[in-house]
């Protein structure tokens, strides 16, 4: 079973190196398919709008994403925590390489959005979490995809939660710079191009190694 704490928790933002990257060969163009999962109030055209800004990132290492309709559904829960129970239980099938939830914004959020800013001018301390991505497997994720607070805003908008989440997708961690990152990125780029990984699809590496080179090992791993 998949515990609360089963996912990355993003606190950090790694500080990018233009050098660092454009010394790194990212070879050939490679194309991940996103099941994406609208969530009441979530419209295709800011789905659209989100995935634009999320590929000008990904363009720097050759790769595009393109939001596949999965779904359209009400909140399975009201926690981060409800929204990965449901997503654990979906398998990976083609042509999807990875699964996004995109969660929209309830009158619910709105009183706890109030609460949890009020606890952050006062002592600091943010606990809303934004967006979250497996640890397990990399391949599954939701970021909140609608905010109102302008306060808010000065600090994360639903554009840098998934460029976060989405290199999150590609087997990084969380690190200070994100020159690690890049090198995670040729890895998984490399691996999508050996023979033993399932035909078409993008496969996915845990920051710690771990390699899936198929849907197959995705769906079996609990
Ligand atoms: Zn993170």
């Amino acid at each position: 079973m998949f515990g609360l704490l089963l996912f990355v928790r993003c606190t950090t933002v790694g500080f990018h190196s233009e050098a660092k990257r454009s010394a790194i060969d990212f070879g050939s163009f490679a194309e991940i398919k996103i099941c994406t999962i609208l969530e009441t109030g979530v419209s295709e055209e800011e789905t659209n709008k989100l995935f634009d800004y999320w590929n000008e990132e990904l363009n720097l290492y050759s790769i595009k994403v393109v939001p596949i309709p999965y779904r359209k559904m009400e909140r399975p829960g009201f926690t981060g925590g409800a929204i990965f129970s449901y997503l654990y239980t979906l398998d990976l099938e083609p042509p999807c390489d990875r699964i996004l939830y995109l969660k929209g914004r309830t009158l619910g959020d709105l009183v706890y959005e109030f609460f949890t800013l009020g606890i952050f001018l006062g002592v600091g301390l943010k606990l809303e979490i934004h967006g979250a991505v497996d640890s397990k497997t990399h391949s599954r994720g939701y970021i909140k995809s609608k905010y109102i607070s302008t306060l808010q805003i000065l600090f994360t908008s639903p554009e840098s939660t998934l460029v976060h989440e989405g290199y999150h997708l590609l087997g990084c961690g969380h690190q200070l710079f994100m020159e690690e990152c890049y090198i995670q990125i040729q890895k998984v780029k490399t691996l999508a191009r050996e023979k033993e990984t399932e035909p078409g699809f993008f496969p996915s590496i845990t920051p710690e190694g771990k390699k899936f080179k198929n849907r197959e090992a995705i769906n079996s791993e609990e």
